[in-house]
């Protein structure tokens, strides 16, 4: 069935199902752009430096940095080369790569990796998100729009509604699409062909995607966070795309400050070239980088001031006793939520604050960052 006999078949059931947000093709649920995401505020006018999540304003420019074959793709060495052998087996077969499961916190590089794999088996890029797709129409409008060999990307996959989920089942398995014709005893079901595609799903992790879903993808990658050497290349490279100079050890101190993740370097290297800009330096050397970066609140470790201040409020007002999120939240003017999600990873990781049955407590390289000592402070 062509493209477009399945989207008539598509269309008419979706009329007969009342569905008027549907659209088929054009600016739907899978539009070629990146879906906007939750983030969360910093203080202060505008998102945190210190984010991973991108801002939709940072999209575009995003888009311009990304490396778009695996060899312009820094770090992840292992992952790569698994995807270049997939990729490479793929194309030998004439046939479409197997579906692709990429795990890992945001900003490390998931979206650019699904279009690296669309670009390097030469094919279509679609892009849309787990969230987006609120009915089963959604996605079944999606695929039927699907040219032979496209890749699909679902970010945040584990945010599929179940009733999504059910259809990509048979569309990952078999190529697939069961539609139900009619209402009530008369009702009817019929299987399309869908084109052979490529489905690409991101999560921030692999446990929160369903198993049967997790089952059905050949191919599962997991992302790590990125060392000061990988993100001094990434610094470089976006530094000669944006037409930065930027010299080694300026690159060294954007690097160190990036939390691992690519998109904060990106972030903060852009904030440095507005600080160098307006001081007319023109190179961000070592001292134009930390200078620039403290003027935005960005301290050696990458902590930004609300990081500081959890840490202030459970080493100095609480003299390192536990503290309950909720009491933490309420010091820092925060929510709940943002803290767990957005400040207390990197705490974590960094072996910054620990998480009791209790609390959270302030680990001991925390007050050294403070510059304090554990035994004076709890005399305060
Ligand atoms: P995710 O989908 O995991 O949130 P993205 O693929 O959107 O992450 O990456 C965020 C940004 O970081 C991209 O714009 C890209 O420029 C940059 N980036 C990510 N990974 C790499 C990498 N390995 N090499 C170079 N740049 C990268």
């Amino acid at each position: 069935m062509s493209p477009r006999a399945r989207r008539e078949v598509l269309a008419d059931r979706l009329a007969e199902e009342g569905a008027p947000d549907v659209a088929l093709g054009g600016n739907g649920p899978g539009a070629d752009t990146h879906p906007a995401r939750p983030r969360s505020e910093g203080p202060g006018p505008g998102p945190r430096p210190v984010d991973p999540i991108a801002v939709p304003a940072e999209e575009a420019d995003d888009a311009g940095l990304r490396p778009r074959t695996l060899s312009e793709f820094v770090g992840q060495g292992q992952l790569t080369e698994h995807l270049r052998i997939v990729i490479e087996a793929a194309l030998k077969r004439k046939q479409t790569a197997d579906h692709l499961l990429f795990a890992g916190p945001p900003g490390l590089g998931k979206t650019s990796l699904a279009g690296i794999v669309a670009s390097e088996m030469g094919a279509g890029f679609r892009i849309t998100s787990g969230p987006v797709l609120v009915r089963a129409g959604d996605l079944a409008a999606l695929l039927t729009d699907l040219q032979d060999g496209d890749v699909l990307f679902i970010d945040e996959i584990h945010r599929l509604h179940r009733s999504v989920e059910e259809i990509l089942y048979p569309a990952m398995e078999d190529f697939k699409l069961d539609i139900l014709i009619g209402k009530g005893p008369t009702a009817r079901s019929i299987r399309l062909d869908l084109p052979r595609f490529t489905l690409v799903g991101a999560t921030t992790r692999t446990g929160l995607v369903a198993g049967p879903l997790r089952d059905r993808f050949g191919f599962v990658g997991r992302l790590d966070l990125y060392d000061v050497d990988e993100l001094q290349t990434i610094v470089t490279r976006s530094a000669g795309i944006l037409g930065v100079p930027v010299d080694e050890d300026g690159a060294r101190r954007i690097a160190e400050r990036s939390r691992g993740t690519p998109r904060i370097a990106n972030r903060l290297l852009r904030r440095v070239r507005d600080f160098v800009e307006v001081r007319a330096e023109g190179t961000i050397t070592s001292g134009a980088a930390v200078e620039g970066l403290d003027v935005f609140g960005v301290d050696e470790l990458g902590l930004d001031k609300v990081d500081r201040a959890i840490l202030d409020v459970l080493c100095r007002r609480f003299a390192g006793r536990p503290v309950g999120l909720s009491t933490l939240a309420q010091c820092v003017g925060e929510e709940p939520d943002t803290i767990e999600d957005a400040y207390e990873p990197y705490l974590l990781q960094q072996g910054l604050l620990q998480r009791t049955a209790r609390g959270r407590v302030a680990a001991p390289r925390a007050w050294a960052h403070l510059g304090l000592s554990p035994v004076e402070s709890t005399l305060l």
